[in-house]
This record gives C-alpha cells, sequence and structure tokens, in this order.
C-alpha cells in the first residue's frame, strides 16, 4: 500500500490560516456598565486573522463590537498558535493586562 498523500499541500499565494487563541489590547479603556474598564479580550479562532477583521467590522464579540463603536482602537499584541479552548477558558480566568506585552501593561504590573 503507498504512503503517498495528495492535496495537502496549501497554496502559497495566501498565508496558512493561524488557529488558536490571542490577545487583543485596546488603545484606550472602554467602560461601560458591564465592562468597568475592560482593556483587553481574549479569543479563539480557527483563523485569527480574519476573525479580527470580523472584529473590526463589528462582528464575532459584543464587547469589541462595542469598542469599535466607541471609536477606541485595538490591536492583536499576543497569540498562542495551536492553543485550543481550554487554553482560551485558562487565559480568560487571568486579568489581560497581567498577560499583556504592551508597555503600559507591563509597567502596571510594576506598581
Ligand atoms: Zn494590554
Amino acid at each position: 500500500m503507498s504512503t503517498f498523500s495528495l492535496g495537502t499541500q496549501p497554496a502559497n499565494s495566501a498565508a496558512s490560516p493561524i488557529q488558536g487563541c490571542y490577545l487583543v489590547h485596546f488603545d484606550q479603556p472602554y467602560r461601560s456598565g458591564r465592562h468597568p474598564g475592560a482593556q483587553h479580550y481574549v479569543g479563539y479562532a480557527d483563523d485569527i486573522d480574519r476573525r479580527i477583521e470580523r472584529h473590526r467590522k463589528g462582528h464575532g464579540s459584543p464587547l469589541l463590537a462595542a469598542v469599535v463603536a466607541a471609536g477606541i482602537g485595538f490591536r492583536v499584541v499576543r497569540t498562542w498558535p495551536g492553543a485550543d479552548r481550554h487554553f482560551e477558558r485558562k487565559l480568560h480566568n487571568r486579568h489581560g493586562s497581567r498577560i499583556c506585552p504592551e508597555p503600559e501593561c507591563v509597567s502596571a504590573r510594576r506598581r
């Protein structure tokens, strides 16, 4: 029996999707009744880049939709490629600023 496999090579025209967890840092804290000063968002996606594109249009997360609507910018500051939803839950249980590499969050930890 042949072990030769066909058709598993991804097209090299586009970068292959990155599946895993990601940390989003907002340019300024988002404050509302339900989210007192949230500045981070942790998510899981099969294709992180595509998910972020959707977030920027206000899809996929009520919190990020509200952040976009409030005119606050955000960016992905950390990814964990290959992480699963169990890992996402672990990340949710921590405060985002404790795992964020942004200088303002790092300096806040040292205070
Ligand atoms: Zn941060």
